[in-house]
């Protein structure tokens, strides 16, 4: 627990002097653990010492921490995996941000189910911006065109964009990548769009989230420097 509170303290100060060295206002980044395969015991004492958002990769696994977190208005969830179409359903109306929009597909199912909830759903754009055939995400030449048309669907706010960059253990080898992500969203904050902002950067994991700050990410997306290592557990 103790060793929990001193991660998360360590973690934030890496964060704000990341953001001093760019001049950033260090509250304009905020802190998301990625808490996959993380239990919900410690998801709980990681909220007792100060953690506010918990950043899930998984519904089944997320449900069950949120049913242990209960509801409380200081602690958001945030979706951060792999979407599938038909798990949807799931996520919409129950995660404060869903990070990891993909297609044109996914956000059109994602209007049809928050119209259906009679809610509207914050989303990220996810980009690929390595151009990795391993990873899903948005093409960045395809980006200004999607954006165009998800701007018109009523229940989707899109807030910003996200992306996993090609994995390299030097963060330098990164950081062009998030000045990419970065670059992008201030061309679509250009376009001449009604709803869709680009208040969000989501972007920078353990191993790099202090370059991912100072190129402009308002949220980090932190698990090993938290938790250590992890593996999905045996079914
Ligand atoms: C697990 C995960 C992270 C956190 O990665 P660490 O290297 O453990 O900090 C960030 N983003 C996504 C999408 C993840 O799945």
């Amino acid at each position: 627990m103790d060793d929990l509170s001193t991660k998360i303290q360590a973690t934030r100060d890496r964060i704000r002097r990341a953001a001093e060295r760019a001049g950033r206002d260090p509250q304009s980044v905020r802190l998301v653990a990625a808490t996959k395969y993380v239990e919900a015991p410690r998801v709980l004492d990681a909220i007792r010492v100060g953690l506010t958002i918990c950043g899930e990769n998984r519904w089944q696994e997320a449900r069950a921490k949120m049913q242990a977190v209960g509801e409380r208005g200081d602690v958001e969830w945030h979706f951060i995996g792999r979407l599938q179409r038909r798990k949807l359903k799931w996520l919409v109306g129950r995660f404060n941000l869903i990070h990891s929009v993909e297609s044109l597909e996914q956000a059109e199912e994602i209007q049809r189910r928050a119209h259906e909830r009679h809610t509207s759903q914050a989303i990220l754009l996810e980009v690929n911006v390595g151009g990795e055939e391993s990873k899903g995400g948005f093409p960045p030449d395809a980006l200004p065109s999607a954006v165009s048309q998800i701007d018109t669907f009523p229940s989707v706010c899109v807030q910003g964009l996200m992306t996993v960059p090609p994995w390299n253990p030097d963060p330098e080898v990164t950081r062009p990548y998030f000045q990419r992500l970065k670059q992008l969203a201030e061309l679509i904050s250009g376009l001449p769009l009604q709803r869709v902002r680009m208040r969000e950067l989501s972007m920078g994991m353990s191993n790099d989230f202090e370059v991912a700050v100072e190129e402009g990410a308002t949220l980090v997306r932190v698990g090993t420097a938290l938790f250590g290592p992890r593996r999905e557990p045996a079914p």
